[in-house]
């Protein structure tokens, strides 16, 4: 075929009547996506008339072009061709093109008309060459969904400007899926972007309406100045909120849980999620519940309820969240994914995330690109969530959008997902409750992300005492000026006969009367019988309490046996074969056990009792330190086994997943999922410990002070690599001084675990025993592999957790004049240097657990030496890091009295490592060396 222009084409035998049909559908497929024809084809469809709108033509009707065109001998002798017509048809669908593309650019969407966009040249008939007397010509209309494949110019155009210019501004021609940009065509253009509402639900939007203005207006009047975060401005969130819901209901969803900042949270308390306004008034008035622990600001706190709905109850869950903004959505799709996998249900159709956004926020914050990222991974896909944003177009309190962004719009970070953006002007109600519907059946329909971007304003400033003049005086003379959106429907509702002025009125002096009683005002709310987690037996117990956790030794050495077991078409790769090979000989009893077959027996134990495990990280399925190899990969087919799935038909469930390379979504993920499922072993494991500080909002907002503000139990546990083997700066801590710092009220645990069966004991407790507090978890890299970190089967079977363990060298105690507390791989170091220096009067204890500190225990294993005058903490850490600072108070309230405490260990650094590994030898020998009173 030769290139060249479109006449020479035409002119050639592959253009003749008979591939028509051929051709036309390698055009639509060109149209869908250029590459997927020849070169030679490319080079022919990019000479027809174009307008570089993009490709996604309307095409299925482009046939008649073709045909039209074709040298057909027969049909020209019957037809004749006005190449005009034919090429303007090509420019209708264009046009069409043009308005699904970029109709959002000009559709109408701030409510206060303070936008300033330029006219889209695309969106003009001029600029496809069509003028006024082709307003009352036919043509066809492709794809487009309305009317039955032709009409009239002037009425298509008319339609397009209805459909994609009106107070929705449809976002989706980023989509690549053919399929999903119909299934949004079919939605919005046979309607023209309108739904059509009867009088019950113009009235429930109405109601929608006064109620989130009337509580603002009440709480401004009866508590002048406090700090609310008004809704005001953006009130259609109220009903959209509904309207999902209900929505959600008509899908099957059984449980709603939401995330949201602190702007109109207060208003969803009341108006969505029932809470008593009595009980909020009282908030206002500064009483709390003595039972809480330190508390938090009522704009922070979540709630539980359920809400009735035509297809069936939804149980709604507020998640709590800190003024951080933004880190609660992938806390709230980590809940989603408990609540999911509690119920079995693998695509998300029973449970439904809605997170709420700030328009700066959502740009502004990497966590909103992690946690899009990690919408559709196998560990922490949630079958799409819907993303609304807030968008009073002021970013924090003050800046304008040129400051807080340089993308066109907010909710450019959603593309990264192909997720559907639909912009509506918060001033329609109607128009919030359409896409508020369509928003939530392409969730169903796809299992994907969508997002609303609610444009509205903020009628007052950043809070009530602030004054927004200041800085945005042309926008605050506007919205002076401007009527509420429950005025504007109210005017509209009264003008389409729906109600008249008294009925409004009546409304709103009914929803002033409820506050006033205090009581319930949302109707459809129920109390609780949704929720299937009884929380109960894990409220008020501490970390001391004994707990019966021991597996007998047949059991043990059953299951040993059992997570050795791969079928043997499953070909593993040698290093990991031979490993498997040592773990037979452990389960058999002729190898001591190592850490990795240690911590898969406390998973198989765990999984034999039925409880679920769930471990996620960066290379969590084999481990990063190659020990664990939990999940196997086939040499010959890469497919993947996992022994631990296949202990026996009543099993847990087990779930490991490489996750994204993220850490702050990551755990907030796990803490969501902690938080919601309280009845099996949630972890995740850094990579290295250092990556942690990634999630360090999640470690200080969520983990450590959950419980104390928010009364949230949370039993996550988190590995973190932690230890000095000369890796340099990165690599070598878990900054362990951080937890440590964060440890009060018994909030967590730090643990340093020290051989494979204080690992095993240590995640069994965890599980067996009912308290749900986190685990952090300064786990070994190098003891992973040590000859003397092994332990016996029997000290699995017969032992618990100890969290001091004492001297295990036969030395006199008399003999003894100075005692070294230490933790972790150090213990071994400072053991191998006295057995070779031979010292007897050295005694070593390893203390596993840092916090809670274990008074008691150390007091019994300190009994042999009340004569000792001299006692050291031996660490790797430098001296302002590790846990010199923040537990030596406890060393000393540990240690007999007039006996003397100092400190062997690195020099004070700003770094926590050196990055030279002789220098890192001669630290670590003189380290050992101090601490043993050697010279
Ligand atoms: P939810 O399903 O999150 O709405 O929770 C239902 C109820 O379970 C809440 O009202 C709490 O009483 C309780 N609950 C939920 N999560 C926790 C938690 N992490 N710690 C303690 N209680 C919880």
């Amino acid at each position: 075929m030769q290139q060249g222009s479109l006449k020479a084409w035409q002119a050639s035998s592959h253009f003749a009547g008979a591939n028509a049909a051929y051709i036309e559908e390698l055009y639509e497929a060109y149209l869908d996506d250029p590459n997927a024809v020849s070169e030679e084809w490319q080079a022919i469809f990019a000479e027809l008339p174009s307008q570089g709108v993009g490709t996604d033509v309307a095409h299925s009707r482009i046939r008649d072009y073709f045909r039209a065109t074709a040298l057909d001998s027969n049909r020209s002798k019957t037809t004749t061709v006005d190449p005009e017509v034919t090429e303007k048809q090509v420019r209708v669908l264009q046009l069409i093109n043009a308005f699904r593309f970029r109709g959002h650019q000009n559709a109408n969407l701030d409510p206060l008309g303070l936008w300033q966009r330029e006219p889209v040249a695309e969106l003009d008939l001029a600029h496809h060459g069509l003028t006024e007397d082709d307003l009352g010509r036919e043509f066809n209309t492709g794809s487009y969904a309305l009317g039955n494949g032709t009409m009239k110019l002037g009425e298509l155009f008319n339609s397009l400007k209805a459909t994609y210019c009106g107070p929705i501004g449809a976002e989706y021609m980023h989509i690549t899926s053919t399929e999903e940009k119909r299934w949004l065509q079919q939605r919005l253009e046979p309607v023209m972007g309108q739904g059509s509402y009867d009088a019950d639900t113009k009235k429930r939007i109405l109601a929608g309406l006064n109620a989130a203005e009337g509580l603002e207006k009440y709480l401004g009047a009866k508590f002048p100045g406090a700090k609310r975060f008004s809704l005001e401005g953006g009130d259609a969130m109220i009903p959209m909120m509904r309207e999902l819901i209900y929505r959600a209901g008509d899908q099957g969803a059984k449980e709603v849980v939401v995330g949201m900042a602190h702007r109109g949270r207060l208003n969803m308390l009341v108006n969505i999620l029932g809470k008593k306004p009595g009980d909020l008034f009282d908030e206002f008035a500064g009483k709390h519940d003595e039972a809480l622990g330190s508390g938090d600001v009522k704009y922070h706190q979540g709630f539980s309820s359920d809400f009735a709905t035509p297809g069936g109850n939804v149980h709604l869950a507020l998640a709590f969240n800190p003024s951080h903004l933004e880190i609660v959505s992938p806390v709230v799709m980590g809940s989603v994914r408990a609540r999911m996998d509690r119920r079995n249900c693998e695509t998300g159709k029973l449970v439904m995330p809605i997170t709420i956004h700030g328009d700066s926020a959502i740009t502004g914050q990497g966590i909103v690109q992690e946690t899009f990222n990690m919408s559709q991974t196998r560990g922490f896909k949630v079958g799409g969530a819907i993303r609304i944003v807030v968008n009073n177009q002021v970013g924090f309190t003050t800046s304008n959008p040129e400051d807080t962004r340089s993308t066109e719009y907010c909710t450019d970070i959603a593309k990264m997902v192909q997720a559907p953006v639909l912009h509506v002007n918060a001033d329609d109600p109607e128009a919030v409750a359409f896409v508020a519907q369509l928003a939530v059946d392409f969730r169903y329909e796809f299992g994907r992300d969508v997002v609303i971007d609610l444009i509205c304003y903020r009628r007052h400033g950043h809070n009530e005492a602030d004054e927004p003049n200041a800085t945005q005086p042309l926008m605050y003379q506007k919205i002076k000026k401007h009527p509420t959106p429950r005025k504007i429907y109210a005017d509209r509702l009264i003008e389409q006969g729906v109600m008249n002025a008294e009925e409004v009125t009546e409304q709103i002096n009914t929803y002033r009367e409820q506050l006033d009683q205090g009581e319930c005002v949302v109707p459809e709310w129920r109390t609780m019988t949704e929720h299937s987690v009884d929380w109960t037996p894990y409220l008020g117990h501490d970390w001391d309490e004994s707990w019966d956790s021991q597996v007998g030794l047949d059991k043990l050495k059953a299951l040993a046996t059992s997570i050795c077991e791969v079928p043997e078409s499953h070909k593993l790769q040698s290093r990991v074969a031979k490993i498997y090979k040592d773990r037979e000989a452990m389960a058999a009893g002729d190898k001591p056990l190592d850490w990795g077959m240690a911590e898969t027996l406390a998973y198989a134990t765990l999984l034999d009792s039925g409880y679920r495990v769930r471990l996620t990280g960066q290379d969590s399925g084999r481990g990063t330190f190659f020990h664990r190899h939990a999940v196997l990969h086939n040499q010959d087919n890469a497919t993947t086994y996992m022994p631990l799935r296949h202990l026996g038909e009543h099993q847990g469930p087990i779930e490991i997943f490489d996750s994204v390379l993220s850490e702050a979504a990551v755990l907030a993920f796990e803490y969501g999922y902690a938080t919601a499922e309280p009845s099996g072993l949630t972890m995740w494991e850094a990579q290295f410990g250092d990556f942690a500080n990634g999630a360090q909002v999640v470690i200080d907002q969520f983990l450590s002070s959950g419980e104390q503000k928010w009364g949230r139990l949370c039993g996550l546990t988190l590995l973190l690599p932690h230890g000095y083997e000369g890796q340099g700066p990165e690599h070598s801590s878990a900054r362990l001084e951080r937890f440590l710092q964060l440890c009060a009220d018994h909030n967590m645990q730090v643990v340093v675990p020290s051989t494979p069966a204080q690992v095993y004991h240590m995640l069994r407790r965890q599980v067996v025993r009912p308290m749900r507090r986190p685990l952090v978890v300064m786990s070994p890299k190098s003891l992973l592999r040590h000859p003397m970190a092994v332990s016996s089967l029997e000290e699995l079977a017969l032992g618990d957790f100890q969290n001091v363990i004492g001297e295990l060298d036969e030395l006199d105690p008399a003999k003894v004049d100075r005692v070294v507390f230490c933790s972790g791989k150090v213990y071994f170091e400072l053991l191998e240097k006295r057995r070779r220096e031979e010292l007897t009067n050295v005694a070593l204890i390893r203390i596993e657990q840092l916090y809670p500190f274990p008074h008691a225990e150390m007091a019994q294993v300190l009994e042999a030496y009340q004569h000792v005058k001299e006692f050291v903490w031996c660490q790797e850490e430098p001296q302002n890091q590790g846990a010199w600072y923040c537990s030596q108070h406890h060393f000393w309230q540990a240690i007999p009295a007039g006996a003397n405490l100092t400190y062997a260990g690195r020099e004070a650094s700003a770094a926590p490592a050196c990055g030279y590994v002789s220098v890192h030898n001669k630290q670590q020998q003189a380290l050992v060396n101090a601490a043993l009173g050697l010279n």
